[in-house]
């Protein structure tokens, strides 16, 4: 089995994000960027597959500029076994993304795709969801198991209720939640071993498909300071003021 996982380059979950003065956008400048970590996940169940002899071969892609090269070599880094990059002059918007993907299946013929359930910069949650619309391949979004049968994937879902599990038949795409697996660290040999493998870059052209975006981002703010809260002496006082003052009760 062929498992193609599509990766984003995005801001490390762990730095504060700062708006451009003209609130035009995010402040990219100097900032830490990562692997997505819903992608992180994403590469980590591939590779899992793989060791348990249900894959065969993990192929990793990127959409992006250069960059995203560093994100893919991470991904190598943690087991996969190639990589390409769609390079793109920026960030496509989503359903661009999806064309893509689509083309790159097209090339491929992976018999599982798995994406992240979204991308922690922009939250869109909707790539998955759009290849599945444009390939007409079954898929299963916010998956927290994932179990291969022949010719097919049970995959269980995390549903507001609990969890549900469907039957995916393969070629199927999955997209991936946080508890579907907690991603290892790559190892230094892993890390130089992984600028070895194989990183192919094809062009949008390569692909025909032209990017577009109908979608403007028209601003970026930060969210409002919140004021500094007061302390109570006692139970009463506290009930005082929400039925006084914030008049809740
Ligand atoms: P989103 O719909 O933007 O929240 O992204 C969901 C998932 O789609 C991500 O976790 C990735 O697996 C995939 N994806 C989004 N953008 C890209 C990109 N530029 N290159 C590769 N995969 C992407």
């Amino acid at each position: 089995m062929k498992v193609l996982v599509a990766v984003k380059r995005v801001i490390d979950y762990n730095v504060k994000v700062r708006v451009k003065a003209d609130q035009s956008d995010v402040d990219l400048a100097n900032v830490k960027m990562a692997l997505n970590p819903f992608c992180e996940i994403a590469v980590e169940e591939a590779v899992r597959l793989k060791e348990q002899n249900h894959a065969d071969e993990v192929v990793v892609v990127s959409i992006g500029p250069k960059a995203v090269q560093e994100q893919l070599r991470t991904a190598l880094a943690l087991g996969a076994d190639r990589a390409i990059q769609v390079e793109t002059d920026s960030m496509p918007d989503s359903l661009s993304v999806a064309k893509l993907l689509k083309e790159v299946i097209a090339k491929e013929e992976p018999d599982l795709v798995i994406l992240g359930k979204q991308s922690i910069d922009a939250d869109n949650n909707q790539t998955g969801q759009m290849l599945g619309a444009l390939t007409g391949m079954p898929q299963g979004t916010f998956a927290s198991k994932l179990v291969v049968e022949d010719s097919a994937v049970s995959v269980t879902r995390e549903v507001d209720g609990g969890l549900q599990t469907l039957r995916l038949k393969l070629p199927a795409i999955v997209t991936t939640d946080l508890r579907l697996n907690e991603p290892r660290y790559a190892s230094l040999p892993n890390i130089m071993k992984a600028k070895r493998k194989p990183l192919d870059v094809m062009s949008t052209d390569d692909l025909g498909v032209t990017v577009g975006s109908k979608v403007e981002l028209l601003k970026v703010e930060t969210p409002p300071e919140r004021s500094a809260g007061v302390k109570v002496a006692d139970v009463a006082e506290l009930v005082d003021k929400l039925k006084n003052e914030a008049k809740v009760l």
